[in-house]
This record gives structure tokens, C-alpha cells and sequence, in this order.
């Protein structure tokens, strides 16, 4: 019999109205001084953020607003906001928005109450007292509210660095589609495919569990009725919760296997391209998905019978048609990603071992490039 760990210390709350509802308690038990993490807009427009502000009023407790996460998070800005937390004296912290302000506020929680130097910061593994964090996600995408990964801008490497830690998990998470209403349309597609591809990597991960599986299988289903309409310009209640529901159990089994070399091979599309971080994701996909069919068919049969397509190259004519125009990049660059991607132990961490020229073939193929072997 398999052997099965599944670790998950997050108390979700899901549901219409929960921070007003929920949080009145959760809050309390946090302290009396919260340092809410933020992006400079979004949450001020949403929604969500007057709704943490109106509990944390009601229960007569003290805020402080770090509302300067940008996405992709940096180093300076992670190391700013631990300053003001300490500034302030914050019990707990409050972060509202996508994956950037989530990640940035893990960062946070842990450099508010230790003092890591900059350049040890993704060389020492995360351990230790924390802030406690609640995290209140306004997009349907990453799952970071209920993961140990913080991905951080990492400018000395030239990429996108996750510090993973028990740690670094979130106290609770807080989930609500209400915030997702006027999610912009191409901010929608690309969250939701970061959600797909973190569904589609978990199952495909040498890591997954029978219980890890079945539930990327199961979220991969439950986002099969809005895969082909993620362009859709119409969204009701119900279906930005679906979409959440999604991107949340994403984070479930990713939090359990991690991702695989589809994120690896992503971020450097981010650091040099600026593309954002799940329409990266998605414009690998495909190409990954070819590439692990040649050799375990079945496992890549179980996602077609899940989204109820027949082949890839289904999948592939609905990824291009929501992807649409594709940014170029060159073969050098295409080789100089693949050589940084093999070093990683992420590139091994799927089902299928894949060689320096596998992963430069996927971004050959990926931004149809010709690709000379040597
Ligand atoms: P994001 O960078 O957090 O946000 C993208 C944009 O969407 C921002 O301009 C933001 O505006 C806006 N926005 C957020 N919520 C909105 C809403 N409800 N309505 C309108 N606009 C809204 O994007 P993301 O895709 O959610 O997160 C990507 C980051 O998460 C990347 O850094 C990625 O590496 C990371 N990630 C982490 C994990 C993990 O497990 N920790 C997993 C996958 C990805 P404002 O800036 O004004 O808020
Ligand atoms: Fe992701």
C-alpha cells in the first residue's frame, strides 16, 4: 500500500460575505495591530478592502495600509514592508489580492520577526516564528493562499525564486468571488490558466498521491465547463466562485507536490518578457503535454477524459485561441533558458525525466522556433 502524506494548516473559510461574517473572530485572535498587504489599486476598488477595514473597525482594532506590492514582488519591496511591520509593531498581517500581494505578505510575516540578510534570503531555508497571515485572494489563479511558497523577483539569478516552508503557510484563507466581479477579462484568462496548469502539473508530478491526484483530477474537471469560455465578458456570482473553488484546490495539491518544470520553465518568460506569470505558464503547457504523452499516454488520457476532449491538439486549438497573438523569443534565448532550467531539481520533478534539449525543444515548439540540433 502507498505511503501518504497530505499537510494542509490552513483553516479555509469559503463563501458569500465571509470577511464580514468570519473574520470578525478570526482577526481578534490575532492581536490587536494588523499590517494589511496590499496592491497600489485593486483592492481599493473591489471591494475587499473595505470590508477588512469595516471588521477590523467593529472589533476596535489598529491597521496599518502597505498598499506598494507590485506584481512579481521584489526583494526591496518584501524587506520595505517587514520594515513597517516591525515599524508598527503589527500582531498579524492581512493580505489582499492576487498572488503578488499573498507572496509578498509570507515574505513579510517571516522577515518581521527574523533578521535574514538580503543575500541569504533564497540560500537559508525559512524557518521559525512567523506573523500570522490571512490571506483574502481577489483573483482566481495561484492558490497562494493556501500554500508554503512565496515567489519572489530574484535579480542576482535572473529569475523567479520560490522560498517554500511549513512556515510560510497562511493561518486562514478567506475566499469569496464577490471581489473577482470586475476581475479584467485578460486577467481572468491568465489567473485561470495558472490554476489549470497548477492542476495538470500536480497530477503529472512524480510527487502526487492517489489522494493529491484524484483531487487535481477533480479540480480539473470542476474547471472543464469554463475552460473553453474563459474569454467570456459576462461572468455571474456563481461562476467567479467556480473559478476560485478551482484555483483553490490548485493550491490544495500543489501545496502537497509542488509544480514542475511547466513554472520552471516560466519564469524566466516573466523576468525577461514580463509575461504574466500564468499566461507563461500556458504557453508551455501544450508543448509539455506532447512531450509527456510519448512516454505515459495514460496519465496524459486521465486530464483529456477530465476536460472531455478527445486529443491535444484540442486542447492546444482552445489554449491558442484564448492565448491569441504569442510573444516572440529568440533561439539563443530559448537555449540559454534551458541550460539555467536543467540545473534546477524542478525540472526533474515530473512523471517523465526531461533532458537539457527536451526543455528547449518544448520552447522551441511552444514559440515555433526552428530547432537545429547540434
Ligand atoms: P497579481 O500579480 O497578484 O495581480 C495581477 C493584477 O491583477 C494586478 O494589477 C492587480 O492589481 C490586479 N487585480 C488583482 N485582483 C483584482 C481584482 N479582483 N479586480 C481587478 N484587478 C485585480 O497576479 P496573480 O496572477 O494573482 O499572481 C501572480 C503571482 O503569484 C506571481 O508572482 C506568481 O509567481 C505567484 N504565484 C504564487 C503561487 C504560490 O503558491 N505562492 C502559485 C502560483 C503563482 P493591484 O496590483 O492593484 O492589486
Ligand atoms: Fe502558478
Amino acid at each position: 500500500m502507498e505511503s501518504i502524506q497530505f499537510y494542509l494548516p490552513v483553516r479555509i473559510v469559503f463563501g458569500r460575505d465571509c470577511v464580514l461574517q468570519q473574520a470578525p473572530g478570526l482577526f481578534r485572535e490575532q492581536g490587536q495591530k494588523a499590517l494589511i498587504v496590499t496592491g497600489r489599486f485593486s483592492a481599493k476598488k473591489n471591494g475587499a478592502l473595505d470590508d477588512v477595514e469595516q471588521v477590523l473597525k467593529q472589533n476596535q482594532q489598529t491597521y496599518v495600509l502597505f498598499d506598494q506590492v507590485e506584481s512579481n514582488p521584489s526583494m526591496d519591496c518584501v524587506y520595505e514592508g517587514a520594515a513597517l511591520a516591525r515599524q508598527v509593531q503589527a500582531d498579524f498581517i492581512i493580505a489582499i489580492g492576487g498572488g503578488s500581494p499573498m507572496d509578498a505578505a509570507k515574505a513579510i510575516a517571516l522577515l518581521a520577526c527574523q533578521d535574514i540578510p538580503k543575500a541569504q534570503l533564497f540560500t537559508q531555508q525559512p524557518r521559525g516564528k512567523t506573523l500570522p497571515l490571512i490571506c483574502i485572494p481577489t483573483t482566481a489563479g495561484t492558490g497562494s493562499e493556501v500554500t508554503q511558497y512565496s515567489v519572489l523577483t530574484n535579480d542576482a539569478q535572473k529569475t523567479k525564486t520560490s522560498l517554500a516552508a511549513p512556515c510560510l503557510f497562511p493561518q486562514a484563507a478567506l475566499l469569496d468571488g464577490k471581489y473577482m466581479m470586475r476581475l479584467p477579462r485578460t486577467a481572468t484568462i491568465h489567473t485561470a490558466l495558472d490554476a489549470f496548469s497548477h492542476l495538470v502539473e500536480s497530477a503529472l508530478s512524480k510527487s502526487a498521491s492517489v489522494w493529491s491526484k484524484k483531487l487535481a483530477l477533480k479540480g480539473i474537471k470542476m474547471l472543464q465547463p469554463y475552460l473553453s469560455r474563459l474569454d467570456a465578458s459576462e461572468w455571474s456570482l456563481e461562476d467567479r466562485d467556480a473559478l476560485l473553488q478551482t484555483s483553490l484546490l490548485g493550491g490544495v495539491v500543489i501545496a502537497q507536490t509542488s509544480t514542475t518544470a511547466v513554472h520552471l520553465m516560466g519564469y524566466p518568460l516573466t523576468y525577461f518578457h514580463h509575461i504574466d506569470h500564468g499566461r507563461a505558464n500556458a504557453l508551455l503547457l501544450c508543448a509539455y503535454l506532447e512531450k509527456v504523452e510519448k512516454h505515459e499516454p495514460a496519465s496524459i488520457q486521465e486530464i483529456l477524459d477530465a476536460l472531455q476532449l478527445e486529443n491535444l491538439s484540442q486542447l492546444n486549438s482552445i489554449m491558442d485561441r484564448l492565448l491569441g497573438p504569442k510573444e516572440t523569443i529568440s533561439l539563443e534565448e530559448a537555449k540559454q533558458f534551458a541550460s539555467a532550467a536543467i540545473q534546477s531539481p524542478k525540472s526533474q520533478s515530473g512523471i517523465i525525466s526531461l533532458t537539457q534539449e527536451d526543455i528547449e525543444n518544448i520552447y522551441c515548439r511552444s514559440f515555433h522556433l526552428a530547432f537545429q540540433r547540434p
